[in-house]
Order: C-alpha cells, then sequence, then structure tokens
C-alpha cells in the first residue's frame, strides 16, 4: 500500500488564484444527540439537545472550498459498523435520507470537479466523516497538530476514526496556526476543544463570517464567553477559553460567528428552504 502524502503549507497547492469568495452555502448534514454540558462550560448534563453537523462551501468563480463534512452516512447505514464506531453511551448519528453531503452540493449547483481544497475544522467522526469524498480530488487542509494527535493518540473512544483520513489517496496538508489559505479565507487557532481546532474567517462582499465550528458549538458561547464544555486533553480547558475570546472579540468587531452546533442558529435552521 502506497503511504498517504504528507506535506507542510503551503505544498504545492495554489488557491491564491481563485480570486474574491462570491458565496458560503451553509450545509447541515445530519443530527446528534448532545449533552449540554459537553456544549458549554457549566451546562447541565441531564439537557440533551439535538444538535445538527454543520458544513459550508465556499464558492468562487470557477472553484469551491470544502469546509468540515459531516459523518461517513455509509457507515451510519452498516449495523455491524455502525455498532463498532458509534458505541458510547446515549449517543447516536442521526442522517437524513440519501447522501446529504453529495445532495447539498448538487443542490448548490457545485461540481466535485472543481472542489479546490477541504477544511476540516478538527478530526472528530462528525467532522470527517466525508473525507471519503474528498480523497483523490483535493487535499486536507489541517492544523498539524490535529494531524500529529489524531494519527499518534486519538482514537476510537476519543470519537476519532482513523479510518476516515489515514486514507493512501488523501493528501494532507498541515497548517501551522492563523494561515491564510485563499482569498477571502483565513484558518484560525482555536485550539482547545481538540488539540488543533481551527475555524474559518471569510471575507465575503458584503458581510465578514467567522464559523467557529467546535470552539464554540452554541450561540451562548459567543454571547456569554463560554467555552465548549469538552476538551480532548484535560490540560486545553484554558486555551478552549482563549478561544472563545477570540471568538467573541470577532463578534465585537462586527463579524457573524457562527456557533459550529446550535440548533437555533439561522443559517443551520434554514438549511435546504
Ligand atoms: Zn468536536
Amino acid at each position: 500500500m502506497s503511504s498517504q502524502p504528507v506535506s507542510a503549507w503551503p505544498s504545492s497547492i495554489r488557491l491564491r488564484d481563485l480570486g474574491s469568495p462570491r458565496r458560503l452555502v451553509p450545509m447541515v448534514l445530519g443530527y446528534e444527540p448532545i449533552s449540554e454540558a459537553l456544549s458549554i462550560r457549566g451546562g447541565r448534563p441531564e439537557r440533551f439537545l439535538l444538535e445538527p453537523v454543520t458544513a459550508a462551501a465556499l464558492v468562487y468563480d470557477e472553484a469551491w472550498i470544502l469546509l468540515d463534512t459531516g459523518f461517513d452516512v455509509d457507515v451510519v447505514r452498516d449495523p455491524v459498523r455502525r455498532g463498532e464506531r458509534f458505541n458510547y453511551d446515549s449517543y447516536t448519528a442521526v442522517v437524513p435520507p440519501g447522501d446529504p453531503l453529495r445532495d447539498q452540493v448538487a443542490a448548490a449547483g457545485l461540481d466535485w470537479g472543481r472542489l479546490a481544497a477541504c477544511a476540516i475544522s478538527h478530526l472528530h467522526g462528525d467532522h470527517s466523516g466525508g473525507l471519503r469524498l474528498v480523497a483523490g480530488r483535493a487535499p486536507l487542509l489541517i492544523q498539524a497538530a490535529e494531524w500529529e494527535f489524531a494519527t499518534t493518540v486519538a482514537g476510537r473512544r476519543d470519537v476519532y476514526f482513523r479510518e476516515d483520513y489515514l486514507r493512501p489517496e488523501l493528501e494532507v496538508v498541515l497548517l501551522d496556526g492563523d494561515t491564510e489559505i485563499a482569498p477571502g479565507l483565513t484558518a484560525l487557532d482555536t485550539s482547545g476543544h481538540t488539540p488543533g481546532h481551527q475555524s474559518f474567517q471569510i471575507e465575503l462582499a458584503d458581510r465578514g463570517i467567522v464559523l467557529a465550528c467546535d470552539a464554540a458549538d452554541l450561540r451562548a458561547c459567543i454571547d456569554e464567553v463560554r467555552p465548549c464544555g469538552f476538551t480532548a486533553r484535560p490540560d486545553d480547558a484554558d486555551a478552549a477559553v482563549a478561544a472563545i475570546r477570540r471568538l467573541a472579540e470577532l463578534d465585537r468587531q462586527g463579524y457573524e460567528v457562527w456557533p459550529g452546533h446550535d440548533p437555533e442558529w439561522p443559517a443551520w435552521r434554514s438549511n435546504g428552504e
């Protein structure tokens, strides 16, 4: 088996010539029941929210970039693999009919042949499952600290599914902290929830958006400057606080900071309408 190509940014990929991003397409690729205590520090453990599993496509004139990828629906629908993978207390993966990533990409009028890159906030299994559609088409951009954790420490007990991202045909490009990936798209170091978590700052013609991803599951995390309730490493609790302060500051500056998993957030509620 050939080994997986892994290189440091900027590697050989060229994203500088894409022009300006024209639109951001929000996608809801499934749902998951999550204890409020996991989503926000101080949340009630006994209160469960049915949280959307979110992603987005940033669309340029001739290309697009995928941001997060949802579950692997083939695994979710296979009773044996589902039982092996999602064997956690009070957790299940909920997916709509069809293949939500494929279907929503098609509904947005996007062509996989024009996928320029895929950037993922972190490699938890509700974000990594769509890499099966990215492999062989476009590189995965991920923080080096996340890749290191995901390939040396984290495994199924941590909700990291190595088979999602250890694929010989998936090219990996490692970012080191804040990085301007493409015109109007910057990866922000918001580590804490996981060792190499990143958020995405997006400059459209008329608005600035920050996809917080899991650095702020809920809008209340931003409004109340309360971090996510879970960190993959206990020592990263302070980093999670720094991350939410950073996102709250961007919110004060006028960016729309979109929470990663908030069922009430308008962009996720109106998905598909
Ligand atoms: Zn996560």
